[in-house]
């Protein structure tokens, strides 16, 4: 039998915190509240928590029973004051019954191996928690509501199909070979068109949970930082602050028009005064690694220098925006080409830019089928490899392996089929009390 288990729910600091408890013995929560007697599964009532006649708190319980739960556990949700001393008097409590507390995702975990959710879904719960752009949260919701399992188990339809043609033929080869011939090669192909589809969605889906990668770059003073800032600016809500290691923040992360976007600053990478037109160059190159859409900055007021015109020869190409700062100045760069005038000092422009960036980026919104998350695209990639190899398998046979391996990939997307280390792996990056 399971351990019962027991953790806080809510974030600390709040005026209430949830308990939750989970397991065969979960009902022995109520030995230690004084209730309603009559209070029903799903019923919140009002309760006193009390350890050997001494008063913990006045709380609210709520209990539910196997298997109608989060966990598919009895459960016992507690809805104590949110201050820490009765927060821990209240674990103390519970840890006299003989209860531990829960590891990292343990009550997703549950839910997942009791049946309650597929491997994806309790993937999304995390997701769901960290979305910090809505376009991120309405991904993440999606998949929590089995968007992705259902999409697997139309492609698992489809190879299962393949399979029994392919079985088919070789136990009667003889009436079954015309089957083969017509039948399997097309819902392989099926299957092969629509894993491939979603290979190529979920690359561009990819920015809903990440963010897309805007690498803002340009010679000293032309305005990068001032532009970050007002990019940052109070009506975009700042939402994480990643520090580099060894300098200043160098990587925030904004939404735009609902679209994660990790905004990368150039500037904040100290100068090394020689060398500084090639330094600029590669600071342009580092940064511009894995942008979605690059920002050349430029500074509008002065005439273009030979830094400058570097890093616009480096910069070209499609994914490329120029931005001339300093539009407030008098114009003296003599730039003629196509650009974004902003202003990072009053502003102006700079809805311009952010159009111009989602218009270049064309980011995947959330449309409930886009799978994000990198273990999924990661085991739909090696799922694609199998199917390509039963295409072109000489023996029916090992295109029979072949179709296995590509459903054994897509049963570790769904958690049908997965070692249970990969299951320790994910639920440990979960927080406690999820
Ligand atoms: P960076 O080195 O590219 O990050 O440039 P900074 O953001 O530090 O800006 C360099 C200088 O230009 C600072 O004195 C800013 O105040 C000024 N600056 C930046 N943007 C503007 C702008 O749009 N208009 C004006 N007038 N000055 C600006």
């Amino acid at each position: 039998m399971e351990d019962t288990i027991y953790a806080p729910s809510s974030a600390i600091g709040g005026a209430i915190a949830i308990i939750r408890v989970s397991g065969a013995e979960a009902d022995k929560v109520k030995l230690l509240l004084d209730r309603d007697p009559t209070q029903t599964p799903r019923e919140m009532v009002h309760a006193r928590l009390s350890l050997s006649g001494e008063l913990i708190d006045d709380c609210m319980a709520v209990y539910f029973s196997a298997p109608r739960s989060y966990t598919g556990e009895d459960m016992i949700e507690l809805n104590v004051h949110g201050g820490t001393q009765t927060v821990q008097r209240v674990l103390g409590a519970l840890a006299t019954l003989g209860f531990r507390p829960a590891d990292c995702g343990e009550f997703t975990k549950r839910a997942f191996l009791n049946g309650k959710m597929d491997l994806s879904a309790a993937e999304a719960v995390m997701d769901v928690i960290n979305a910090d752009a809505e376009q991120s949260l309405k991904s993440a919701l999606a998949q929590l509501q089995g968007s992705v399992k259902r999409e697997i188990t139309s492609v698992e339809t489809l190879l299962l199909d393949a399979l029994s043609g392919i079985d088919a033929a070789i136990d009667y080869p003889d009436e079954a070979e015309a089957d083969t011939l017509e039948a399997l090669p097309e819902s392989l192909t099926s299957a092969i068109a629509r894993v491939d589809a979603m290979i190529a969605k979920a690359r561009r889906g990819r920015v809903l949970r990440d963010g897309l990668r805007v690498a803002i770059v340009g010679r000293p003073n032309v305005g990068k930082s001032s532009l970050m800032n007002a990019m940052l600016g109070s009506d975009r809500a700042i939402v994480t602050a990643i520090a580099g290691t060894t300098r200043d923040i160098i990587d925030e992360k904004i939404s735009l028009d609902g679209v994660p976007v990790r905004l990368i600053d150039t500037a904040g990478i100290r100068e090394a005064n020689d060398e500084a037109e090639q330094i600029g160059v590669n600071r342009a190159r580092d940064a511009m690694t894995g942008a979605d859409v690059v920002c050349l900055v430029l500074d509008a007021s002065v005439p273009l220098t030979e830094q400058d015109e570097a890093l616009l020869q480096e910069t070209q190409g499609g994914t490329r925006i120029v931005v001339l700062n300093k539009s407030d100045l008098a114009q003296a760069s003599g730039y003629a080409g196509e650009a974004i005038r902003v202003s990072a000092k009053s502003g102006e422009g700079l809805d311009a830019l952010q159009n111009a960036i989602l218009a270049l980026a064309a980011p995947e919104r959330a449309d409930g089928t886009t799978i994000t998350n990198e273990r999924h695209i990661r085991a739909l990639e090696l799922a694609l490899a199998a199917l390509r190899d039963a295409e072109t398998a000489d023996e029916l046979d090992c295109a029979a392996t072949d179709v296995k391996n590509a459903l054994h990939h897509l049963g570790s997307i769904t958690g049908t089929d997965v070692d249970a280390s990969v299951i320790d792996r994910i639920f440990e990056r979960f927080c406690v009390g999820k």
